[in-house]
């Protein structure tokens, strides 16, 4: 025999469970109004945790392309000038240490174009730390340090140059080509009297 459902019973569930779809739920990201300013609480993954800070979101957006995403603005000015300096090169190559955004093969020759904030151009005023969740930041960037220090050293080891060109750097164009010209030059020199030899 069917069980009979009490209508009132029905109602109360289709009621309950539109209340369960009306609650907000926290997504990442979202941003709280109340608060003042731009301040943002991003929710955990699991084991994570949680991450305040106080960066806009222009500046977060800048920040996170500047480590997740290649092609960086900064690096794409790199890449220009060097191209136009009539050196030819190849991209992030993954077999390198630290993974290498220019790769000079033939001179034996990698460059790095970091990102002020995530790689701490000491000095910089954008390498400043957000005030919030400081000591979240200080832990994050100093293995950010140790890793590119690891990387560099590796480098040296395997017989290659480094060059770090850092995001500020890119904006005062003539600087910076004359910087690479030099340094471009001298690994020339450098790798004729290595053949010579
Ligand atoms: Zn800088």
């Amino acid at each position: 025999m069917a069980k009979k459902t009490n209508p009132t019973a029905k109602l109360c569930l289709i009621v309950g469970f539109c209340g369960i779809l009306a609650i907000p739920q926290p997504s990442a990201g979202s941003r709280l109004q109340s608060w003042s300013g731009t301040a943002r609480i991003r929710f955990p993954k699991p084991n994570q945790s949680p991450v305040v800070d106080n960066l806009n979101s222009e500046q977060r957006r800048r920040n996170m392309a500047s480590v997740t995403a290649k092609d960086t603005k900064p690096e794409l000015v790199v890449r220009k000038l060097v191209h136009r300096l009539g050196y030819r090169y190849r991209l992030h190559v993954a077999d390198l240490p630290g993974k290498p955004d220019l790769v000079f093969k033939r001179l034996r020759l990698v460059i790095f174009v970091n990102g002020c904030f995530w790689h701490q151009h000491r000095g910089c005023r954008k390498s400043k730390l957000p005030t919030m969740n400081r000591s979240f930041w200080t832990e994050k960037l100093f293995r950010n340090k140790q890793r590119d220090k690891q990387n560099k050293r590796r480098l040296t080891s395997l017989g290659w140059t480094y060059l770090v060109i850092w995001e500020c750097e890119t904006r005062r164009i003539d600087r910076l080509t004359e910087k690479l010209s030099r340094f471009l030059t001298e690994q020339e020199q450098h790798a004729e009297e290595t053949n010579r030899h």
